[in-house]
């Protein structure tokens, strides 16, 4: 049984889960009024061209960060990043960090947090602290690209569908520890590879576990939920 938003409840045979991941917001001042305005989550690669000789920051020390990193240097003046840790090796991949280190209108800014975003219809400044002297310092800024990481939108299953740590919806063979089949699993066959501790409640795209993340990827393992739908429902 499925309840909806308005409160209606629908049964139902099979279900496919497809809810994806929410972006982590930043509680920052100015920021969300300036969203889309040269502020952005996971900023498309097409915005770059839009700030061609621009001075970008980025917040974020993930590889997701590294990479914007990388490929709008080629594109603006100067790129800053805004890590809040003491290192990058915590969070990025060493090959990462060294095209990093060796690209000249790269900077790395560690122990430090956007605080406040300002701009009439653009983002234009932002605010930096440092978090280990609590100094601030506002700087002009074009764009501010924000990797803070992501959630899979899954808080709605928890207890009901088998979860990673992250809450990502684990399926097929990852459910299988030692050749065993998951707690609670009530038919006589392993789950299909993308139905989760549930047999008849399948997931697709991003919010599977160790699922590739990306258009082609969500779009090929929905086609192919699809199919274990209908060989799920020719088992009943
Ligand atoms: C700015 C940006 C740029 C990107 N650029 C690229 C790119 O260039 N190439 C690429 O391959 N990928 C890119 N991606 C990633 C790509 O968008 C995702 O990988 C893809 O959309 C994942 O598809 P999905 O169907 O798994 O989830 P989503 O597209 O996130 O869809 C999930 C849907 O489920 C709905 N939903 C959530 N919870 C519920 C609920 N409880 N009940 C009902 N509905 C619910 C949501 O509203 C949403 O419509 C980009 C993402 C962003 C944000």
């Amino acid at each position: 049984m499925l309840t909806l938003s308005d409160g209606v409840e629908v049964g139902c045979r099979a279900l496919l889960i497809a809810t994806g991941i929410a972006f982590r917001k930043l509680d920052v001042p100015g920021l969300d009024r300036l969203s889309g305005a040269g502020v952005y989550y996971y900023a498309p690669m097409s915005e770059a061209f839009s700030y061609r000789d621009g001075n970008i920051y980025i917040v974020g020390g993930a590889n997701s960060a590294g990479q914007a990193a990388m490929y709008f240097s080629r594109f603006a003046r100067q790129v800053t990043m805004l890590v809040r840790g003491n290192s990058l090796s915590d969070t990025m991949s060493q090959y990462l960090e060294n095209q990093i280190a060796a690209t000249k209108n790269i900077e790395v800014k560690l122990n430090s947090s956007v605080i406040a975003v300002e701009g009439t219809d653009h983002c234009e400044r932002i605010t930096i602290q440092n978090n280990k002297t609590c100094s601030t310092e506002a700087v002009p800024a074009s764009a501010l690209l924000i990797y803070a990481g992501a959630v899979p939108r899954t808080d709605w299953l928890a207890g009901i569908v088998e979860r990673d740590a992250q809450g990502y919806l684990i399926s097929g063979q990852h459910l299988m520890l030692e050749g065993k089949r998951p707690t609670g699993w009530s038919v006589d066959r392993d789950p299909f590879y993308l139905e989760t501790s549930v047999p008849g409640i399948f997931v697709a795209g991003d919010v599977r576990h160790r699922s590739a993340k990306g258009v082609t990827s969500g779009v090929g393992e929905g086609a192919m939920a699809v199919k274990l739908v209908h060989q799920y429902l020719g088992l009943l």
